[in-house]
């Protein structure tokens, strides 16, 4: 027995041995027969993970679609720019990038920051255009990029003036509540902003030149409205989207968003600002990672 159980240590000694000699040797080297399946299912794989990566994404571009109250036959216009064509994802990413404040939705819906003052508004002094009233001002990016539409206007023998601008909280206050007065709350609420609700608010915003419908019919109206978006700005309440915007046709009203995104309005979105920064919006709420 003694000797049984000393044999039997050893076959074990030896087994183990043997195990751990075979876990430690190094693999075989692979048989290239086998490598190319291998190198097939890693690709079949991958692109498996790829097509799945693909339907999340469609999936929740759909719900941003949805959710941003982009009307069906945009959203499928939308849907295949964004997954087949790669300008759009560029487009909206040069959008994103920079000073926040020039995509922010500021509409019935969403307010500025309480007490939003912007802190690098610079008074309009006139130049390649004229201004109606003194005291008028603008964001400086704005404001260079006014003048700089306004000379390309002058080359083209047009005059810009530039009526109203930026607009404080309080002041608001008092255009709101004189507008109300005048026309009842009803007609007021077509036309003019809440105060912390006006885009005017932002220091982003021109009104040009008679602030009435008639301005659509002039050189000037019709030179912004055309080339507007080259320059960076882009109409905000344009005609026929009253649902949309809340605001009736306002053709003298232009934002400055900055040309990149100024170029996606007027590519992907119709040229109806509203829709572009509703998608934006949702978007950026959705976390999407590219
Ligand atoms: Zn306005």
């Amino acid at each position: 027995m003694k000797l049984s159980k000393q044999f039997f240590s050893i076959l074990l000694i030896i087994a183990t041995a043997g195990l751990l000699a075979a876990c430690l040797k190094p693999a075989p080297p692979k048989n290239p027969v086998n490598a190319a399946p291998e190198l097939a299912d890693a690709i079949a794989q991958l692109s498996d993970s790829q097509e799945n990566n693909d339907s999340e994404f469609k999936d929740l571009l759909g719900d941003v679609l949805i959710t941003a109250g982009i009307p069906h036959e945009l959203s499928q216009k939308l849907e295949a720019a964004a997954t087949e064509n790669p300008a759009f994802l560029l487009e909206l990413l040069a959008s994103l990038e920079g000073d926040p404040y020039l995509r922010m939705l500021v509409d019935k819906q969403h307010s500025l920051p309480s007490g939003y003052k912007p802190d690098d508004l610079v008074e309009l002094k006139g130049g390649s255009y004229q201004i109606r009233n003194g005291g008028l001002m603008l964001r400086r990016a704005a404001a260079e990029a006014l003048e700089e539409m306004a000379a390309a206007a002058k080359a083209d023998g047009v005059t810009l003036i530039a009526s109203s601008s930026y607009r404080s909280y309080d002041y608001q206050v008092e255009v709101y509540g004189r507008v109300v007065k005048d026309m009842g709350q009803a007609a007021a609420d077509r036309e003019s902003a809440r105060p912390g609700h006006s885009q005017h608010q932002t220091g982003l915003v021109v009104d040009f030149g008679s602030i009435d419908d008639s301005f659509a019919e002039t050189a000037a109206g019709r030179w912004i409205e055309v080339n507007g978006s080259r320059f960076g700005w882009s109409i905000s309440f344009p005609d026929g989207y009253e649902d949309v915007t809340g605001y009736r046709w306002e053709s003298w009203h232009y934002r400055y968003v900055g040309r990149d995104l100024a170029a996606f309005i007027a590519t992907w979105f119709e040229g109806v600002q509203q829709y572009a920064l509703q998608f934006i919006y949702e978007w950026e709420k959705a976390h999407i990672d590219l």
